[in-house]
């Protein structure tokens, strides 16, 4: 630490972004990094407090506080603050195997647990990671390794999101021989066909993939394990399997009219976007020209927002059955708990600059979907709010009318897909997760493991990615105990 006053005396700066009026013009990153000597500063601002809460990982009251990973960020903050890069980034690929994922789209729960949060502002922690992580490519320093020797062992990793792909590079680099079995035309999960390419731009997951590949993982796509290839086979043909197969099951929306034409769900949605991006065809679902709704006031539905945005939608809205969250961290929010304060995430202020207003509704019920020739024209709600005990009640003489010509279910994920039970055998958690132990990631079969939101239910990149490192240790310790 240099001057031990810094985080008051110089004021806190992130990286900035490009103007929302012009980046609803293309698909590329809408985050402008800053300078590397602007982040010099900004790293002199951490304080390094006796006890960093910013790398603690630890769950309170429903939400993540500290960095899940324990990324050393005093450590590399000190470094970048000194200008040793080099060390910086061997320090933070200690406990991050891909900072340039994390960099990009972790919601940062690291710095809403910083302790110059108190007094002043956060650290701008996430911005110096990815200057760390993007200088280390620059400069050349990120190459594949091989690993010098191969234990014999070969393990299954069923899923190629962030959790698979941890776990795969950390048993790889042990010296297991790795098959990554994907069921999508690409590798990367959620990374490659949820994020859209705004936040996380492909050719950033493709690059890693491709080291990851020459560092020796075999990658097999366009397999669904249980379907394309018996779940028995996998398991005879590798000493361990760890199933990262995601939480795909999305919820719906059971009320009139949810079968017309013109109504998806947003994670088709957002597929087909990327598809469409990636292979210069026309998407399977297009906003252009449509006044769209989404339902649901999470970050899918944001990210849909952003993309019905970017393919010339006539208007959008969005519906929250919950009501906007305050602009400053209330009693019951106490810091280092993550703060529960109300954003204008990137897709909200873009829908600002072209429609001028935030398109987030609060506090309505979707009722039922109205249509003409199967294809649906509107969606009525009611207002609704929540009583002293929490529960939701509709508001008399609110029902209203909305036009729509698509609309867009971001109503969340109730665990891992059915038939993948049916097809692998694994027992099922009350919450429709697979049931595997936190400390093991064991399921009820030997030799079977899982990680990521296919174990804990749907939840963050950065998460995904400690289950997956997790996951690799439980399995080297299983293999070792066999082998002994
Ligand atoms: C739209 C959207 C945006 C998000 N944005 C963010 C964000 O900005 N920041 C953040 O931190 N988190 C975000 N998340 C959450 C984050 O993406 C997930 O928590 C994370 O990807 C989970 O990683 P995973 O590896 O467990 O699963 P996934 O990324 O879901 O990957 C699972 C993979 O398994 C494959 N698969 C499933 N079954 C089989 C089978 N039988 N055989 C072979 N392959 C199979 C799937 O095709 C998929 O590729 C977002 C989620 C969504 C839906
Ligand atoms: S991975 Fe996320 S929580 Fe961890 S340091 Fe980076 S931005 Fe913060």
């Amino acid at each position: 630490m240099g001057d031990p006053l810094a985080f008051l005396t110089i004021p806190r700066r992130e990286n900035g972004e490009r103007q929302a009026a012009e980046r609803v013009n293309d698909w590329g990153e809408y985050v402008v990094p800053l300078a590397d000597e602007a982040l010099r500063k900004q790293a002199a601002r951490c304080m390094d407090c006796a006890t960093p809460y910013c790398q603690i990982g630890a769950e309170w009251n429903g939400a993540t506080s500290g960095c899940p990973l324990y990324n050393l960020i005093p450590e590399w903050n000190e470094l970048v603050r000194r200008g040793h890069w080099r060390e910086a980034y061997e320090r933070l690929i200690k406990t991050n195997n891909f900072p340039e994922f994390t960099s990009r789209a972790c919601p940062a729960p690291c710095e809403g647990s910083c302790t110059a949060a108190l007094p002043a502002a956060p650290v701008a922690i996430k911005s110096i990671e990815r200057a760390i992580i993007d200088r280390a490519f620059a400069e050349g320093w990120v190459t594949a390794i091989r690993p010098a020797r191969r234990n014999g062992f070969k393990v299954a990793v069923v899923g190629s999101g962030p959790a698979g792909l941890a776990c795969a590079d950390e048993l790889n680099q042990m010296g297991y021989c790795v098959t990554v079995f994907e069921r999508a035309d690409r590798p990367g999960g959620l990374l490659m066909y949820g994020i859209p390419n705004m936040k996380l731009e492909k050719s950033v997951v493709e690059r890693r993939i491709q080291l990851l590949a020459e560092e020796g993982i075999a990658f097999v796509t366009g397999t669904e394990v249980g379907r394309d290839l018996a779940f028995r086979e996998v398991r005879k043909r590798f000493d361990a399997v760890v199933l990262c197969i995601g939480s795909g099951k999305t919820r719906d929306l059971a009320i009139e009219g949810r079968d017309l034409q013109g109504v998806h769900q947003a994670m088709d949605y957002l597929t087909a976007s990327t598809k469409a991006l990636l292979s210069g065809q026309p998407p399977a679902i297009d906003a252009r020209g449509k006044r769209v709704i989404v339902i649901g006031g999470g970050d899918t539905g944001a990210d849909c927002v952003a993309v019905a945005l970017r393919q010339k939608c006539q208007s959008v809205i969005q519906f929250s059955r919950r009501g906007r969250l305050p602009d400053q961290r209330p009693s019951d929010n106490p810091w280092p708990e993550a703060p529960k304060v109300f954003k204008l995430d990137y897709g909200y202020e873009e829908a600002v600059a072209t429609f001028g207003c935030d398109p987030r509704t609060y506090n309505v019920l979707p009722v039922r979907f109205v249509g003409k020739n199967d294809r649906v024209t509107g969606l009525v709600t009611v207002d609704v709010a929540f009583d002293d005990r929490g529960r939701l009640r509709e508001l008399p003489g609110t029902e209203r009318t909305w036009p729509a010509d698509l609309v867009l279910l971001a109503v969340g994920f109730s665990g891992v897909e059915d038939h993948l039970f049916a097809h692998t055998g694994v027992a099922k958690s009350p919450q429709g997760t697979i049931a595997a132990s936190r400390k093991t990631y064991q399921t009820d079969i030997p030799g079977v493991f899982a990680a990521g939101d296919a174990r804990r239910g749907a939840s963050l990149i950065v998460w995904a990615m400690r289950e997956g490192r997790d996951a690799a240790a439980a399995v080297d310790r299983y293999l070792q105990e066999k082998k002994d």
